[in-house]
């Protein structure tokens, strides 16, 4: 899909539109959050880490969408509960369904996000909003208990905080900032694999910010710790919700100041300069070799087609 320059690249990326007014001062007003929970029209995700629970043979809303009657009797009555915020009039929540098995001809079925996302079946609004609750819950499940002394620790604020009762520790959800750049030079962009790409596939350098690092500095250290360059100019493009499972893809164009790779092999399993047309070519298929990029629901695919469209 081509924008106008002035417009947010992000738009159009799957996991980046979000309809949700999330209502943080609501959080903490348990009156208010039973409330919505109870209100008419209430509608809850159900998710068992990455796979969301649908209900087969329904359509629109209706697939993932449940009312919380449903959903409690997914999840059961002791799943953390999250506010997600507030869309079209009505609460959104997610709740936590650990190991749900929906068995043949049982009327819901676990399904994968992203494979969810690829085939982009659900309603559009909806893949914000499981991106929020899928990282939300990831960040739940890796923090059970206080990273100061030990003990369990408790979800408060309607699943944004969690409390130690023991020392008073608070703990806020936390989302892993990735950089992901198109490295340019004279016309050509660099891609690469990873030891765990599906045969075929190239796509743009990775890695995440370090803690002290600024953006820019993180595109410029990954690109010389993986490929050997150094890279002049960094330019924001966009950026979209990544949750597999918490993270938040920060895309950028990065300027090679040479051509030359040295290719780190723990990092990397091949890398190197592509032309604009065999880009394109990756985008929309036809490669002769049968190369391709990441599906549209990445944020490297549209780094990628916006180097093609040369914007
Ligand atoms: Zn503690």
């Amino acid at each position: 899909m081509s924008l106008p320059p002035s417009a947010d690249p992000s738009a159009a990326f799957r996991f980046a539109r979000n309809a949700l007014d999330r209502h943080g001062e609501l959080r903490d007003d348990a009156t208010a959050i039973e409330a919505a929970w109870i209100a008419l029209g209430t509608r809850v995700f159900v998710l068992d880490g990455a796979r969301v629970i649908l209900r087969r043979g329904a359509d629109g809303d209706a697939i993932a969408a449940h009312d919380t009657e449903t959903a409690r009797a997914l999840a059961g009555a002791t799943a953390t509960r999250l506010f997600l915020g507030a869309a079209e009039g009505v609460a959104w929540f997610a709740l936590a369904a650990d190991g749900f098995e929906g068995g043949e001809g049982a009327p819901f079925e676990a399904a994968d996000l992203r494979a969810l996302a690829v085939e982009g079946s659900l309603p559009a609004d909806h893949y914000g909003a499981l991106a929020t609750a899928r990282g939300l819950l990831h960040w739940h499940d890796g923090h059970r208990f206080c990273a100061r002394c030990g003990a369990p620790s408790q979800v408060v604020s309607a699943g944004w905080k969690r409390v130690c009762e023991a020392c008073g520790a608070e703990h806020f959800p936390r989302t892993d900032p990735v950089a992901i750049m198109s490295i340019e030079r004279n016309g050509r962009c660099l891609l690469g694999r990873g030891h765990h790409f599906r045969d075929g596939m190239w796509s743009c350098l990775a890695g995440f910010v370090e803690p002290g690092e600024t953006f820019e500095a993180a595109v410029r250290r990954e690109a010389h710790e993986e490929v050997g360059l150094r890279i002049g100019r960094v330019t924001y493009f966009a950026s979209e919700p990544w949750p597999f499972p918490g993270s938040l893809m920060i895309g950028a164009r990065a300027e090679a100041l040479g051509d030359d790779l040295i290719i780190d092999p723990v990092e990397l399993a091949a890398a190197r300069w592509f032309e604009r047309d065999e880009v394109r070519l990756l985008l929309d298929g036809g490669h002769p070799q049968g190369l391709h990029a990441p599906p549209p629901i990445a944020i490297a695919h549209h780094l990628m087609r916006r180097f093609v469209d040369g914007r």
